[in-house]
């Protein structure tokens, strides 16, 4: 390498990013969480009704999707931030909160794109273990706020281990959380979550001006093509902050107006997370039948471990059963996708020998666990 770059790009580490781009016959994707119904017809026509207008500059306010938004959840607009997918939020609140000496605290293992925040501004990490049933311990996290403290990320439910936790605990555990330090509920999730209402917690925010919501169009509204995800908080904080650190027009058009439509068509919504939990107790069931427990989803995917009922994180594992783990993992993941299944490797996301499988049509569902029934 001739360059010379900044010392911060060898800490950040590479998204996991799912395999099987390349791949020329027809694939089952089951990798990524998306969601396996195509847009709603009227959102492919606001798509293409934006085309023409491709020579403008985007509203840089994104100001009718916010407007949409704060519609729908009863929000102020001021207070609700656009991202170019709800990454580019989270991206840009590391940059606005940290930097050395300040700490950010998450559980582990959680979304892959959080150790990206300390590593990109030199701030230090601190990760909580799940609990035994791979649930946050939101308890051990307050425990373990100090003055440096700028953020803490609640990932609920949570990718990739599926559960969620209760709504009481998230209101309890805010009030233990001191006013300076800005809590992250990524809720990219929620509508799939049936032990409370997704939207409970939009009324913390009056309360709470640290907290913040972080939702996104690219899972149960099936955009994540487009990239487009939002933020509702409980102050202006943030919102100006994330701004202030980021590119001028962050937001496409064709998203915004894209994520204006797929807000209108909230029956759709309601219409597909039916038929993920449909699917949901299927694939539940079927796993069950071949010896593997998998974890309580609150989502569209499943997580479990491939030797059996889930039986807790690396720490509760000596090193050679963890090697065991790992080498069953990558033979399951590599059979699989010699089927033209693509699944994801839990040793990547924290828990070699686990597996993250996302729900896809009844058919897809069908051939992964075929598949799997007849590798193991
Ligand atoms: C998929 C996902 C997101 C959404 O990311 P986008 O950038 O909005 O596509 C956010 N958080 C978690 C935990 C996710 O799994």
């Amino acid at each position: 390498m001739a360059l010379e770059l900044s010392a911060r790009i060898a800490r950040i580490p590479a998204y996991p990013a799912a395999e099987g781009y390349a791949w020329k016959g027809p694939l089952t994707r089951l990798a990524s969480n998306e969601s396996p119904w195509p847009p709603l017809p009227a959102v492919r026509e606001a798509i293409e009704r934006e085309l023409a207008t491709l020579n403008r500059y985007p509203d840089p306010t994104a100001g009718a999707l916010r407007a949409a938004l704060s519609d729908r959840y009863g929000v102020p607009s001021e207070r609700i931030a656009i991202g170019n997918g709800s990454c580019d939020i989270l991206l840009a609140a590391g940059e606005a909160l940290l930097e050395p000496g300040a700490e950010l605290v998450y559980s582990w293992p959680a979304f892959s794109v959080y150790p990206h925040l300390a590593a990109a501004s030199g701030a230090r990490a601190i990760t909580v273990a799940l609990d035994d049933q791979d649930r946050h311990d939101l308890e051990a996290m307050a425990a373990e706020v100090t003055v440096a403290t700028r953020l803490l990320i609640v990932c609920n439910p949570n990718n990739p281990t599926s559960t969620a936790v209760d709504f009481q605990r998230i209101a309890d555990f805010l009030q233990k959380i001191p006013p300076h330090v800005c809590v992250i509920l990524d809720e990219a999730y929620c509508e799939f979550n049936l032990s409370h209402d997704p939207d409970a917690t939009v009324d913390l925010l009056s309360e709470h001006p640290n907290l913040v919501l972080l939702r996104t169009f690219s899972k149960v509204y099936g955009l994540c093509g487009l990239r487009v995800g939002f933020a509702l908080c409980g102050a202006v904080d943030l919102p100006h902050a994330v701004n202030q650190v980021r590119q001028p027009f962050f937001s496409n058009s064709v998203a915004q107006a894209a994520a204006v439509e797929a807000l209108a068509h909230q029956d759709a919504v309601a219409e597909r997370v039916t038929r993920t939990i449909a699917e949901r107790i299927s694939v539940e069931e079927r796993l069950r039948a071949l010896g593997i427990g998998p974890a309580a989803s609150q989502t569209n995917f499943s997580w479990f471990d491939l030797d059996g009922p889930l039986r807790g994180g690396p720490e509760r594992r000596d090193e050679q059963e963890l090697q065991e783990a790992a080498r069953r993992e990558e033979r399951v993941v590599r059979a699989l996708a010699e089927r033209g299944i693509l699944v994801r490797a839990g040793g990547a996301l924290g828990r070699p020998g686990a597996l993250r499988v996302s729900y896809g049509t009844s058919e897809e569902n069908e051939r992964f666990l075929s598949a799997l029934a007849e590798i193991l």
